[in-house]
């Protein structure tokens, strides 16, 4: 099944090159369906790491790259310009926080962090505090594995002793523990308030995943922490930075997950969804007042310009996917898979191995007490027909949009099959 060539010479995500992980080799993909080399059939509950919103081989997305195909793929963004990227920022600007103005197109999720952060560090060097370059986070976030984003991430699960000195030091303070769907503790936000007050002289900015930690737990946290996060950042002059590259384009049930509390960052970075995971793009908005302070600073420029800034291919298909989404009653869509996955999902909290099931928009987690064994998981997940791919203690699913009720109650009722099956085979399914 795992190709030869493969196994030997391409290094897969957060894989061993000595004792890799088996690969199925996927011959296409339509709507919520991959289609293996072998001809099985498997409903997709990952929509390829939160991308593929509108499912795979969409017939207006094909289009759209095909179309854009015909008059360029490619062209320098430096002194030159594209409808793509025009429209695209228009249609944007609709839909993301109000004091948003100014977009820069980039590669990637890791790539539009790096560009927040040092737009940040840019803008109070503008301001002539030049000591605010630090940064302040939680822990079990997580923000991309390029250098700085990796410094962001949280140190446990992004293996910071791996990396040693040569990665900065971050200030982190304690997850947010208030649920989303809980009572807020106003505990919760203590320590990030003291240290604050001690360090904020020397930060430039806090970064945060909005009311969703993604890879970094699947945790889902009170919207009251980003208010009275954002009045600390107002109090003691930190820019507030929103990675929303995970929880962008309506998949927590929020267009952007900033909604859910009202409060609008500095600084946001989207990407994944924006493209319908047709292709890497990704973007850093900000308001005028700091895009106008850095252009106002020593430098008189933003130092930053990719190669492949606003391909010309990801922004066509970008504005297509960003169209569909918002002509399309999206919202009621959403709440159509949120209460099936309640309706599947809830139940297995009883299990005593499973420590916690948690739901909101497209997201559906079941958190085990111990981590999984995500070879065995993932092989009993396939020979049921279904994409699922656990991680530590997490099974869950997020999956395209367009995936049917019957798809959607297939590929629950065979996750939560394998779930309930761990009790008897404890030993070989839980490491
Ligand atoms: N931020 C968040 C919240 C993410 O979930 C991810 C990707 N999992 C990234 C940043 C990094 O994006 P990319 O993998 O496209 O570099």
């Amino acid at each position: 099944m795992t190709d030869l060539f493969d196994l030997e010479h391409i290094w897969h995500p957060y894989t061993s090159m000595l004792n890799p992980l088996p690969t199925f080799k996927v011959k296409r993909a339509y709507g919520a369906t991959i289609e293996l080399e072998d001809g099985r059939t498997l409903v997709d509950g990952m929509s390829s790491w939160w991308c593929a919103i509108h499912g795979y081989n969409h017939p207006e997305l094909n289009q759209a790259v095909t179309d854009q195909l015909q008059n360029m793929a490619h062209i320098m963004f430096g002194g030159l310009t594209h409808e793509p990227a025009i429209e695209l920022g228009k249609l944007l600007l609709k839909i993301t926080p109000p004091s948003l103005d100014k977009i820069f197109y980039a590669d990637s999720g890791s790539v539009a962090v790096e560009v927040a952060l040092k737009m940040a560090v840019q803008y109070w060097a503008a301001l002539n505090q030049p000591a605010k370059t630090n940064f302040i986070t939680t822990r079990s976030g997580y923000h991309g594995d390029t250098w700085n984003a990796m410094s962001v991430c949280d140190p446990v699960t992004g293996m910071h002793q791996i990396f040693g000195t040569s990665l900065p030091n971050r200030i982190f303070v304690p997850a947010p523990q208030s649920r989303f769907d809980g009572q807020w503790n106003p505990q919760d936000i203590q320590e990030l308030t003291q240290q604050i007050e001690q360090h904020h002289h020397s930060i430039a900015a806090l970064i945060i995943e909005p009311i969703v930690q993604g890879a970094g737990g699947m945790r889902f946290y009170h919207p009251e922490y980003l208010r009275q996060a954002k009045a600390l950042c107002e109090q003691y002059n930190l820019l507030l930075i929103f990675d929303e590259i995970a929880t962008g384009f309506g998949r927590t049930g929020k267009m952007f997950a900033w909604e859910h509390a009202q409060v609008e960052p500095d600084i946001m970075c989207i990407g994944k969804g924006l493209t319908g995971g047709y292709m890497t793009l990704s973007a850093t908005l900000t308001t005028k007042q700091v895009a106008e302070t850095i252009s106002r600073g020593e430098a008189g420029v933003f130092m930053h310009g990719p190669t492949f800034m606003a391909n010309p291919l990801a922004c066509a298909v970008a504005l297509r996917s960003t169209q569909l989404l918002v002509e399309q009653d999206w919202q009621t869509n959403i709440q159509r898979i949120e209460k099936i996955l309640t309706q599947q999902l809830i139940d297995l909290a009883q299990l005593d191995y499973v420590a916690d099931v948690r739901i909101l928009g497209a997201i559906g987690v079941v958190e085990l007490t111990t981590n999984v064994d995500m070879k065995t998981l993932q092989q009993q997940f396939v020979e049921r027909g279904i994409w699922v791919r656990p991680f530590g203690k997490l099974v869950y699913v997020m999956p395209p949009y367009v995936i049917t009720d019957d798809e959607l109650h297939y590929l629950l009722a065979q996750m939560s099959e394998v779930v309930k099956n761990m009790q008897g085979a404890n030993a070989n399914v839980l490491a």
